[in-house]
């Protein structure tokens, strides 16, 4: 799978570096680990504005579709249209769909069926893998 944003693994630390990322974002970006629950600063963050690539800065959720699921990692009902592409993960022993950035490729965590309506989706997400850009108005 071919994304149109191409970086080395050198040049992928170099960015989460210069960004003050998350010690994890580049295991978890790069190589779809997944941070501890409850331990990602987004977790509990109720801010207005938007949720972005922590590598290459696309827009992938607006905060009014965040909502608390309860399970440790930041949580959205509905992402910005065309921004997350959707892989069929069968590790662990078991069927999920893993959700990654368009545009880079960036591991962000899975998307589960049992999300608030209307959607019915929760985007579960490593908090480590975004970059919140408070709203300006
Ligand atoms: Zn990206």
């Amino acid at each position: 799978m071919s994304f149109p944003t191409q970086k080395t693994d050198a040049q992928w630390h170099a960015v989460l570096q210069e960004k003050g990322a998350e010690p994890g974002a580049y295991q978890i970006t790069r190589h779809a680990a997944t941070e501890r629950p409850y331990t990602g600063k987004y977790e509990q963050h109720w801010a207005d504005g938007s949720y972005h690539c922590i590598c290459c800065g696309a827009k992938l959720f607006a905060s009014g579709t965040k909502f608390d699921a309860g399970c440790g990692w930041p949580s959205f009902s509905q992402a910005i249209p065309g921004t997350i592409r959707e892989i069929i993960d069968h590790s662990h022993g078991m069927t999920r769909t893993e959700t990654v950035c368009a545009e880079c490729g960036a591991h962000l965590g899975h998307v589960f069926e049992d999300g608030p309506q209307p959607t019915g989706l929760r985007y579960c997400m490593n908090s480590a893998s975004l970059d919140f850009t408070p709203s300006t108005s």
